[in-house]
């Protein structure tokens, strides 16, 4: 039976970021339940990275299900233009509660789209001003999605060669770190001085695609501070750090200078449907307010502000606003920060980093340092076998889990990963 449909899936599917002719057969997962998935042949994984990033209160849980169940025999959706209903109103006044600081709310499907949404007000914004800011400042080893303002955005990647001649401009300046935090800030005024600059977009804290790269709220809120006083707006691209990653809410609550603008999906829906908010000030939004039609906002899409998307989020609200869910989220980082330190001075560690509930270990390697590394492979199926999903971006091991994994699962994970920095480690293999 299973090859029977992993025939059909090689006839028919293409698979996102995947290499079809070199790929292996994709594992067929028939259920999940928790931080499990159970593939058609009788084995179990635990997902230690969240489906990407998505899923944080893990599979198929009963409470989103029998909500979203209930939304669906009511209302499926409706056109959101000249409409509304009561979960996207309700899922509104519910997560601003959240993000005092933001003050509206336009829906998307996605977390590209929730970019190019941010984006798009921001120059529409100085547009319908009349005042001449185009130019978006972003940061080093970004990523911000696959559409093309977001890969625009993103950091330079030669995923994006054949696209480049397509994609515009952007000004970059470095993850402020704690050595090129005055670099960072200089590149930033030197830029706001001579180009018109609309924006500044960053992933808070983490830069996830970019190799779970950690940075501190301190040298964001300086970088945020120099924006404000030059009229910038500033972008919170919090679509993977939203929903406790960091430890928080949103990796925005580390800061004093709050973002105008917050992007959020993955977590929204607790990683059961796609949907994805663009909030922003009213400051923003009253650009927008006009007798003049062309200064509305026109964008849009189909499934805009889908009822059964809104109710799977105010129900996996409902779940972050367990006390349970809480213990998880705490004992999730305290586990992390015990193995951290047990582990930190393993000779094939180059570095291990922590920010919250994300646990990130770079392996000393021979090989080179970049997604397509070799290692990525092997590691990624050797933790497969072991019955750990883990997707190593490059020489980078991250742990990123739905905050109910257990313990013993979690052991499980950090045994898998020990296990291969004593077998795949530059200098354990030598030694
Ligand atoms: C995943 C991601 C996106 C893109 O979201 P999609 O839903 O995959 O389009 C944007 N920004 C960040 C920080 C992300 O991690």
């Amino acid at each position: 039976m299973t090859n029977e449909i992993l025939d059909k899936d090689q006839q028919y599917i293409w698979h996102p970021f995947t290499q079809m002719k070199t790929a292996g057969l994709p594992k067929l997962i028939e259920r999940g339940e928790g931080a499990l998935l159970f593939d058609g042949d009788g084995n179990t994984y635990i997902d230690a990275v969240s489906s990407w990033w998505v899923n944080v209160h893990g599979h198929a849980h009963p409470h989103i299900a029998n909500r979203i169940y209930e939304q669906l025999t009511t209302l499926e959706h409706v056109i959101f233009a000249g409409f509304t209903h009561r979960p996207a109103v309700t899922l509104c006044d519910r997560l601003l509660r959240y993000l005092p600081h933001q003050h509206k709310v336009f829906f998307s499907d996605n977390g590209s789209t929730a970019i190019e949404v941010a984006l798009k007000m921001c120059i529409q914004y100085f547009y319908n001003k009349g005042i001449n800011k185009d130019t978006i400042v972003a940061l080093d080893n970004a990523y911000h999605g696959d559409t093309f303002g977001a890969m625009s955005a993103g950091a330079d990647h030669n995923f994006n060669n054949p696209f480049k001649q397509w994609m515009f401009d952007v000004e970059r300046i470095p993850t402020p770190t704690k050595d090129n935090l005055a670099l960072a800030k200089e590149q930033l005024v030197r830029i706001l001085k001579e180009k018109d600059v609309c924006c500044f977009i960053f992933e808070p804290l983490v830069q996830g695609s970019g190799g779970m790269i950690m940075y501190e709220p301190e040298a964001l809120d300086e970088l945020i501070a120099i924006c404000r006083e030059h009229g910038v707006l500033c972008i919170a691209d919090e679509v993977m750090t939203g929903f406790y990653r960091t430890g928080k809410m949103f990796a925005s609550d580390y800061l004093v200078n709050k973002p105008d603008l917050t992007a959020l999906s993955k977590g929204l829906t607790g990683g059961t449907l796609p949907l994805s908010l663009t909030l922003c000030t009213d400051e923003i939004y009253d650009a927008f307010l006009s007798n003049d039609k062309m200064k509305t906002f026109f964008h849009g899409h189909s499934f805009t502000g889908n009822p059964i998307g809104c109710t799977a989020a105010l129900a996996s609200l409902d779940i972050f606003e367990m006390e349970e869910t809480q213990e998880n989220i705490k004992n999730l980082i305290a586990s992390h920060q015990a193995f951290h330190t047990r582990i930190k001075d393993h000779p094939s560690i180059r570095d291990i980093r922590q920010r919250g509930t994300i646990l990130a270990i770079e392996f000393e390697t021979d090989s080179q340092t970049s997604y397509f590394s070799n290692i990525r492979d092997q590691l990624y199926d050797y933790f497969m076998e072991r019955g750990v999903l883990l997707r190593p971006l490059g020489n980078v091991i991250y742990i990123l889990p739905p905050y109910c994994i257990s313990k013993e699962q979690l052991e499980k994970v950090y045994d898998v990963i020990t296990k291969a920095l004593n077998q795949f480690g530059a200098k354990a293999v030598q030694s």
